[in-house]
C-alpha cells in the first residue's frame, strides 16, 4: 500500500522449478535445464523450487534421488524451500482426478499393453501422436453393464475423453518464448492416460496438479516436453488452473546432433565430477548456450 491507501500493482516475482525423475542420475540436459530454471528465478529475486518426480514406483529409484541432490550440489545450484515429492502427494492427483470423472471426461481401460497392439493392427491405418500410435478407444465404447461387470476385479487405467474434453475447454493457447503463441492441439495425443494400473497418477496430470500448487510462473524445461504442453494446457483448462509461461530449451546433443538419453553414462554429471571437470567452466558453457555434448564435456 502507499500512503495514500492505494494499492501497488506488482508483477509477481518468478517461481520456477527443476522437476527431474530419479530414473536415473542426471546428465547434461538435466544440468541445462536446471541452470537455466535457477537463473530465470534469481534474476527476477524469485524462487527455484526443487521437485522429484518420483510417481512411477517401478523406475523410481531412492539412489537416484541422492543423485539429484549430490549433482545439484556438485553444480552449486541452491534450490529454495523443501523438496517436494510426488509421490507424497497422491491425494492431490485423486481429487484432480475426481473432478474431471465428475465432469463425465474419465473412462476406465481395462486393455492390456499387448491388447491395444493387437487392435492397432488390426485397424490397418492407426492415426500416430507424439507418443506413438494413438489409443483406438476401445473401452471407451464399452457399455455402463460391461464397465460395472469388469470395474471391480480388473486392473484399470484411466482414460481422458479426448473429444469431450476439447469440446469443453478449445479453443485453448498458452506462450512459449521460442514458439510465440501457441494454438493447444491436444487432441493429437488421443486419449491419454491420466492414472496408470501401476501408478495412481500419470506424469500429465501430476505435473498440471504441482505446477499450479506451487505457483510455478515459469516452466522451463526441455523441447523434448514441448509437445506434452498442449495437454497441459487442457487439463489446466479443465480443472480451472492459472497457465505459466513456457521456456522450452534447444537439447543438449552429440557432434551429429542426436539428442542425449540417459543411457549414455558417461555423460552423467556423476562421471564428469568424477574425471575432475570443473562445475562452473560447465555451467558457464551451459549458460553460453553451447549445447554440443563433445564441448561441455571437457575437462576445463
Ligand atoms: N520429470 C520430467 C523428466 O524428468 C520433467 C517434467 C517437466 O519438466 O515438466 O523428464
Amino acid at each position: 500500500m502507499t500512503a495514500r491507501g492505494r494499492v501497488m500493482r506488482q508483477a509477481p516475482v518468478a517461481v520456477t522449478r527443476f522437476a527431474p525423475s530419479p530414473t536415473g542420475r542426471l546428465h547434461l540436459g538435466h544440468a541445462l535445464s536446471a541452470v537455466l530454471s535457477h537463473d530465470l528465478a534469481s534474476a527476477d529475486g524469485g524462487r527455484f523450487i526443487l521437485r522429484i518426480e518420483d510417481i512411477d514406483p517401478g523406475r523410481c529409484r531412492e539412489a537416484f534421488v541422492e543423485g539429484i541432490f549430490e549433482d545439484l550440489r556438485w553444480l552449486g545450484l541452491g534450490w529454495d524451500g523443501e523438496v517436494v515429492r510426488q509421490s507424497a502427494r497422491m491425494h492431490l492427483y485423486s481429487d484432480a482426478l475426481a473432478r474431471l470423472r465428475d465432469m463425465g471426461l474419465i473412462y476406465p481401460c481395462f486393455c492390456t499393453r499387448s491388447e491395444i497392439v493387437a487392435e492397432i493392427a488390426a485397424s490397418g491405418a492407426a492415426p500416430h501422436g507424439p507418443d506413438g500410435p494413438l489409443y483406438p478407444g476401445t473401452c471407451r465404447m464399452l457399455s455402463t453393464e460391461e464397465r460395472a461387470r469388469l470395474l471391480p476385479d480388473t486392473p484399470h487405467a484411466l482414460r481422458l475423453d479426448m473429444t469431450a474434453a476439447v469440446a469443453l475447454a478449445a479453443p485453448l493457447h498458452w506462450h512459449d518464448d521460442r514458439a510465440g503463441t501457441v494454438a493447444a492441439r491436444p487432441e493429437m495425443f488421443g486419449d491419454v492416460v491420466l492414472a496408470r494400473k501401476d501408478a495412481p497418477a500419470s506424469y500429465h496430470l501430476a505435473v498440471t496438479v504441482d505446477d499450479a500448487a506451487q505457483g510455478i510462473t515459469d516452466v522451463v524445461r526441455g523441447q523434448d516436453l514441448f509437445a506434452a504442453t498442449h495437454v497441459h494446457r487442457l487439463l489446466q483448462a479443465l480443472l480451472g488452473l492459472p497457465t505459466p509461461r513456457y521456456h522450452h530449451h534447444p537439447l543438449v546433443t552429440d557432434a551429429a546432433g542426436r539428442r542425449l538419453a540417459k543411457r549414455d553414462r558417461a555423460l552423467t554429471l556423476e562421471e564428469m565430477r568424477r574425471a575432475d571437470a570443473d562445475p562452473a567452466a560447465l555451467l558457464a558453457r551451459l549458460r553460453s548456450g553451447d549445447l554440443t555434448v563433445g564441448r561441455l564435456y571437457q575437462k576445463a
